[in-house]
């Protein structure tokens, strides 16, 4: 895993060589991070032109269901990832940092504003040869702890991450919301669904109101909204008025981890 949520593996690029700057790998989404990058985070609280920093990061926590990019399946992650997120507000997955070079064809305009930068998935990639990538895709991904450490950022966040991770896990969150049934009637996992999904909120809100930690860092340190989960498992919060009510509109995709559904 993960330049996830795109439509293709690796293994559906074009083969030819050499690259021809479509940007097509960089719309599959931004890579996982692993060992070597730590060393391209840029310090917290410092840009770093054309490198990354914290706020640019999204992690995908244990147990939440991502692509990977070399099977081919979607499956539950059996371990924390962190990859380079999309822009704020975009409709897919495309990494940020994919820009367009006005002057080029069409098709071949795709630039990398960070490209003597950029991560490791990135630099392993090619068209024509996928071993160097399917070789370091699973290898030595790092983690929230191992970012936070190499950026220098303040100890409490790490607390704030373990504090949230304990509360709102995506074990917890799967064993409620696949215990949810259809219709409307009142349930015991329904309600406690209803509650952890505004504790995500309220620790968010905490995060920057009381912690002084920038919005955009959440989706890093925190992980995705929970309720932006919720569709990975059939269901929808919906707001009625001042109520909500949580509707479940499919069976969803999530399946116990080690069964790997084929997309
Ligand atoms: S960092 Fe650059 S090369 Fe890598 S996915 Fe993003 S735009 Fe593409």
């Amino acid at each position: 895993m993960n330049r996830t949520g795109g439509a293709k593996s690796f293994s559906g690029l074009r083969e030819e060589s050499p690259c021809r700057r479509c940007g097509t790998c960089c719309r599959l989404g931004g890579p996982v991070l692993h060992g070597e990058d730590l060393s391209l985070v840029s310090p917290w609280g410092k840009s770093w032109e054309r490198s990354f920093g914290l706020a640019d990061l999204m992690t995908l926590r244990k147990g939440e269901l991502a692509r990977d990019d070399v099977a081919g399946t979607l499956a539950p992650l059996d371990a924390e990832c962190v990859k380079l997120a999309p822009a704020p507000e975009s409709p897919d997955w495309t990494c940020r940092f994919l820009d367009r070079d006005e002057g080029a064809p069409s098709g071949h305009d795709a630039v990398c504003r960070i490209h003597a930068g950029r991560p490791a998935q990135c630099r392993a990639l090619s068209c024509t040869d996928t071993r160097s990538i399917t070789e370091l895709y699973a290898r030595d991904r790092v983690t929230r702890r191992d970012l936070l450490q190499a950026s220098g950022a303040p100890e409490v966040w790490q607390e704030l991450s373990d504090a949230h991770e304990e509360r709102c896990s995506i074990r917890y969150l799967a064993e409620l919301a696949c215990a949810v049934p259809w219709g409307h009637a009142a349930c015991a996992e329904r309600e406690e669904l209803v509650r952890l999904l505004r504790f995500d909120v309220a620790f968010r809100q905490l995060c920057v109101e009381k912690g002084g930690i920038p919005q955009d860092y959440l989706p890093f340190l925190l992980g995705r909204p929970l309720v932006a989960l919720l569709s990975g498992f059939g269901l929808r919060l919906e707001q009625h008025g001042s109520t909500q009510e949580l509707v479940r509109i499919g069976k969803g995709s999530y399946v116990p981890s080690g069964t790997p559904v084929k997309s």
